[in-house]
């Protein structure tokens, strides 16, 4: 599913004294089967933008299309819009409320009116892409580990086959370890399900490693999209957008050593 956003602003609490632009004239376009990251420090717009792309917030200003559809126009099906974005929430697993892990991926998709057999062929499925087996399926979700718990969150967002994918900070608060096995299956998922796929993070590190493109938002306006390549090459502005420096230059280093051929002079990049 292709997706157009033109021009979208969206202001909070418009006309009181907590008024805020929380996105300015934002214009993007997505293609089919993209992974792409979503990056800026908080409060820069991240989370306002992606309950844009589901339709949870309607922008103030500007136009969104879906395979060339306004779907601000009147009689568009929003729900269905909704079943075909699936968007994680950070800590989704504070929504597992289901005795089980079964039961809990299978929630999503009962409740697209699909059969028994089918909702527990989802789910199952679902639960492989994430890398837990049969072991886990009775296991209540408290058992498991924070790792583990978002694999949960997350399968019940695929089961419902979503074709854009939207992780909102997926490794918060994650191990190291926890972190790459995320982010490690989100990636080849992505491969393989070819569905497009929306990371957003604050961690460079992260998103540099997997995406194929990235976004950099500031201040509720784009400042950056383009390959991870191109874009840090401005690694000097992403740090004075607050983008944490240490960060930009352990990436920075880090591409350098891939063979990337990343034009820094800065000293800081050597003593990262
Ligand atoms: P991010 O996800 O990058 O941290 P957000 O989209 O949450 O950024 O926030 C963008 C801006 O909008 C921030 O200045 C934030 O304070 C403001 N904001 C977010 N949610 C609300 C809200 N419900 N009411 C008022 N302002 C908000």
């Amino acid at each position: 599913m292709s997706m157009k956003l033109k021009k979208v602003s969206y202001v909070y609490s418009e006309g009181d004294a907590f008024e805020k632009k929380a996105l300015d004239e934002i214009s993007l376009e997505i293609p089919d089967g993209q992974f792409i990251g979503i990056i800026g420090h908080t409060g820069s717009g991240k989370s306002t933008l992606i309950q844009h792309l589901n339709g949870l917030l309607r922008a103030t200003s500007g136009a969104i299309y879906y395979d060339g559809e306004n779907i601000y126009q009147e009689g568009y099906d929003m729900r269905t819009l909704r079943s075909k974005v699936g968007l994680v929430f950070q800590y989704p697993e504070h929504q597992l409320f289901e005795v089980d892990v079964f039961s809990d991926v299978c929630f999503g998709p009962k409740n697209l009116g699909l059969s028994k057999e089918e909702v527990e062929e989802r789910a199952k499925k679902a639960l492989t892409q994430v890398g837990l087996d049969e072991s886990y399926y009775k296991k209540s979700p408290f058992e498991l580990s924070g790792g583990q718990k978002r694999r949960v969150a997350i399968a019940g967002i695929l089961a419902m086959h979503p074709q854009v994918l939207i992780l909102d900070e997926p490794t918060a608060g994650l191990d190291p370890k926890g972190r790459d096995e995320i982010l490690d299956q989100v990636a080849l998922l992505q491969k393989e399900r070819k569905i497009t796929v929306i990371l957003v993070s604050h961690s460079m590190e992260d998103v540099a490693r997997y995406v194929d493109r990235i976004i950099v938002v500031n201040d509720g306006k784009i400042l950056f999209d383009d390959t991870p390549k191109q874009v840090f090459q401005h690694y000097k502005e992403l740090e004075s957008v607050g983008l944490a420096a240490p960060q930009v230059t352990y990436v920075v280093k880090a591409l350098k050593e891939k063979g990337w051929d990343i034009d820094t002079t800065a000293t800081t990049v050597e003593e990262a």
